[in-house]
């Protein structure tokens, strides 16, 4: 079965024989190193924005990196535009497994200087020289392998409310930090331990796969098209599904669910949940979990403070966000000590004990 590795005409038909006049949610990732970013992001704006393509893509000189969402009808016509594309031709598309019209509001191509914030110097080692790819039937068998080590390679906001069962989940909120960690706890097994890692669709495994290598982990796997293709392969080919809880994406659906097991818990009053919210003080939009109860109760804010702060008018609100500094330096993510729920997550050592 082709498992929409390349999509294969008859797969395409179904995909939009069932979505109807609706729209499909797809994000890929290609590492690719492109001369003129500027020139190619004009080029894949004007042709998407002719498709109704939806979406935030990031265009750097290492490759794309794209989440978007596109007319059910206008797909064989986007598939056949990237096919012309030459290191997108036959690109892995991740679809998704909950669509939603409404995933994306705008199209957004933008040139930054990486496609995923990594913090690494990639000049100092090969990029090319990746870990191997497992499909989900390969990477249930190698996950049971007693000298597997398995990483979540997102951060602490996304495995909290979803991850494979027992993984490690390093409590963290930025890649870069992940990374580090990792090779701190993992340093004197580079030899023995296989490193087997995932992620949303794979982009930041692929790196990180090519990172550890050159670090002289000797033995490095990765979930091919991470959790999103995963799901999808177990569905169709009735595997065993060994994620539990939610997938995190980063659209306005904010996460898919991929069993019913609610893994996580309300950070205000502990009780079972996974929704995350914005906190609606907008001078915090503090991302975290709140059940219902506390969402009504607290008028979706994350603490008594911002509650008083939502009721004052505009104007004051504005006001007091005057000289706070851009809402980047206070979108802690969940963290803050306010939220007595907010669990920390189980570290490297745990698990490696766990195993003896
Ligand atoms: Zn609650
Ligand atoms: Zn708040």
């Amino acid at each position: 079965m082709q498992l929409y590795n390349n999509l294969s005409a008859k797969e395409r038909a179904a995909l939009i024989e069932e979505a109807g006049k609706d729209r499909l949610t797809i994000s890929f990732y290609k590492y690719a190193k492109i001369k003129n970013p500027e020139l190619f992001r004009n080029h894949m704006f004007l042709a998407w924005d002719q498709l109704d393509v939806l979406g935030r893509i990031y265009i750097a000189t290492e490759g794309i990196n794209a989440q978007l969402s596109v007319p059910a009808e206008n797909f064989n016509e986007f598939k056949t535009h990237l096919d012309t594309i030459s290191f997108l031709e036959n690109v892995r598309l991740n679809i998704a497994i909950e669509h939603d019209n409404f995933a994306f509001l705008k199209l957004k191509v933008k040139v930054r200087n990486k496609i995923v914030a990594d913090g690494l110097n990639d000049d100092t080692f090969d990029v090319t020289n990746k870990g191997t790819h497992v499909e989900a039937e390969q990477f249930n068998e190698l996950i049971e392998d007693p000298n597997v080590v398995l990483v979540d390679m997102r951060n602490h906001y996304e495995s909290e409310i979803g991850h494979f069962k027992n993984a490690v989940t390093p409590d963290v909120d930025t890649f870069r930090e992940s990374l580090d960690i990792i090779e701190e706890d993992l340093r004197d097994h580079k030899e023995d331990k296989k490193l087997v890692m995932y992620c949303t669709g794979g982009i930041r495994c692929e790196k990180a796969s090519a990172y550890y290598k050159h670090k002289g982990f000797k033995q490095v796997f990765q979930l091919e098209g991470g959790i999103i293709n995963y799901t999808r392969q177990v569905e169709e080919k009735g595997l065993e599904n060994k994620f539990i809880g939610k997938n995190f994406v980063f659209d306005e659906r904010r996460s898919e669910r991929i069993t019913d097991d609610v893994i996580a818990q309300c950070h205000q009053c502990g009780k079972p949940a996974d929704l995350h919210t914005n906190c609606a003080n907008e001078a915090c939009h503090l991302l975290f979990i709140q059940c219902e109860d506390c969402k009504t109760k607290m008028e979706n804010c994350c603490s008594t403070q911002c509650q008083e702060i939502i009721q004052l008018p505009y104007e004051e609100q504005k006001a007091l966000r005057k000289g706070q500094g851009n809402s980047n330096d206070i979108f802690k993510k969940g963290r803050a000590d306010h939220l007595p729920f907010k669990k920390d997550l189980r570290n490297i050592f745990d698990v490696l004990n766990k195993k003896g």
